[in-house]
């Protein structure tokens, strides 16, 4: 990406700065990404920002941007984004190796915007991701996604699932390492604070059709899917599907039915009746496939995680608007 601007902005892209050379008032910003990019993850920002630079501990550069005139946010963003280095090496851990040579976050003065989204090695975050103070959960949603999303991109927008159940989940996983509540608590949270009446389970992660592809349930009970693929497998076959599914398919692209055949292959249990009971089915699953008993057969709604807050802004502008905005 390569783009000429007036003296006083600068342009933010996706991968490294190469280079930059000025000419009578103009700059020009010459970004080079070196690996393949679906198309709605190349970004570009122009305007005033404050820029940041460092590395993570595995050695790969870190370039964050804050428009200078995103006011009241400022802070808070900066705050969050700045742990990007750390929450990337975090990630390594579950996905395996970052698949990019640069990574960074950048906010531009968008207040109209209410989502984030994981543009390739550097998320946008609308500054309105901040208005309520500082929020690493959706640094890690978005940074989730350079794996799941981006490294291995759907096949088609149906296969949404294996970007947002995942990169939700990836927040779960957070909670549980910052002490803010475990996967399964925040999963028995989202199983029994939706009644069996409740819309939300009309909606079929791995299949939501055009007008729910952002749709909540994609993300929460995506993530319930994953919850319950963990609690039937075993954490070790589980965590070995999480990191072996980037590898499998790196670069490329993939669908549900790929990953449900490789989750197969890992674990080497059939789980095509898991997956229909929580990806392709318009009912709330039974208590038993929730891994539940007592509590939620009761409808009791134990109280929400620590967490829940930080993980649900990441979807807020969803849940407060019926149009035009949700959390990616
Ligand atoms: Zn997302």
């Amino acid at each position: 990406m390569s783009v000429l601007v007036p003296d006083g902005t600068q342009a933010i892209s996706n991968g490294t700065l190469q280079s930059t050379s000025s000419r009578a008032g103009w700059t020009r910003y010459n970004w080079r990404s070196d690996k393949p990019q679906a198309s709605y993850l190349a970004t570009l920002a122009v305007g005033k920002f404050d820029i940041t630079t460092g590395r993570t501990e595995n050695g790969i550069p870190i370039i964050n941007a804050y428009s200078k005139d995103i006011g009241d946010n400022y802070g808070a963003a900066r705050t969050s984004i700045e742990r990007t280095g750390e929450i990337a090496d975090w990630l390594t851990e579950y996905f395996g190796p970052y698949p990019y040579n640069a990574l960074g976050g950048y906010v531009p003065n968008t207040p109209a915007v209410g989502y984030a989204l994981e543009t390739q090695t550097r998320p946008f975050y609308s500054p309105r991701q901040f208005a309520n103070g500082s929020n690493v959960s959706v640094v890690v949603h978005e940074l989730a996604h350079q794996w799941y999303g981006d490294l291995v991109s759907v096949a088609g927008w149906k296969d949404i699932w294996i970007n947002e159940g995942f990169a939700r989940y990836a927040q779960w996983l957070w909670s549980e390492h910052e002490n803010e509540g475990t996967a399964q608590e925040i999963a028995d949270y989202v199983y029994a604070s939706h009644p069996a009446d409740d819309p939300f389970w009309t909606v079929e992660p791995g299949d939501p059709g055009p007008a729910n592809q952002f749709h909540l349930a994609v993300y929460d009970r995506g993530a319930l899917a994953l919850q319950a693929l963990r609690n039937e497998i075993g954490d070790g076959a589980f965590f070995e599907i999480l990191k072996g599914w980037p590898a499998r398919y790196a670069y490329g692209n993939a669908t549900v039915g790929d990953f449900v055949a490789y989750a197969e292959s890992v674990s080497g249990e059939s789980l095509g009746e898991l997956f229909d009971t929580w990806l392709y089915e318009p009912v709330k699953p039974g208590a038993a496939a929730a891994g539940r008993g007592a509590v939620a057969s009761a409808g009791v709604v134990p109280e929400a995680p620590r967490s829940w807050m930080k993980i649900v802004a990441t979807n807020s502008v969803h849940e407060h608007e019926h149009e035009g905005g949700d959390g990616r």
